[in-house]
C-alpha cells in the first residue's frame, strides 16, 4: 500500500517518510545529481553566459534527451535506496527525517491469538 508522508507521533513533524516514498526521494535525488554533472561537464566547453534564466533551461533540456541520462540517474539513485532501506530502515518500514523514529506498518503485523 502506498502511504503519504504523515506526521510523526514523537515530534508531530511532517516529515515521516515511508519505505516506498523514501525510495521515490533518493532515485530522485539520483536523477538530479546525473543532470547537474552532466550539465556542468558542458558548460565547462561552452562561454560564459550568465543570462537569467539560460542555466536553468540548458537543465531542464536535459530532462527532455533520450533515456540514458535519466536511467543512469535511476540506476544510481536505486543503488544508495537499497543501502538506506538496508542500513537505515531494516525492518521498519517508516522513518522520521527529523527525529530518526522507526514505525513498523500496523498492518503488516501478525494477528495476535
Ligand atoms: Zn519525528
Amino acid at each position: 500500500m502506498m502511504k503519504t508522508c504523515n506526521n510523526c507521533t514523537i515530534c508531530n513533524s511532517a516529515t515521516l517518510i515511508h519505505r516506498q516514498n523514501l525510495r521515490t526521494l533518493v532515485v530522485m535525488a539520483g536523477v538530479l545529481d546525473v543532470l547537474l554533472r552532466t550539465h556542468v561537464e558542458r558548460q565547462q566547453d561552452a562561454p560564459t553566459n550568465h543570462a537569467p534564466w539560460e542555466q536553468l533551461g540548458k537543465l531542464v533540456a536535459l530532462v527532455a534527451e533520450p533515456a540514458p541520462l535519466l536511467a543512469e540517474g535511476t540506476a544510481q539513485g536505486e543503488a544508495l535506496a537499497d543501502n538506506v532501506a538496508k542500513h537505515w530502515l531494516g525492518t521498519f518500514d517508516s522513518l522520521c527525517l527529523n527525529c530518526g523514529f522507526l514505525l513498523m506498518d500496523e498492518s503488516d503485523d501478525p494477528a495476535p491469538e
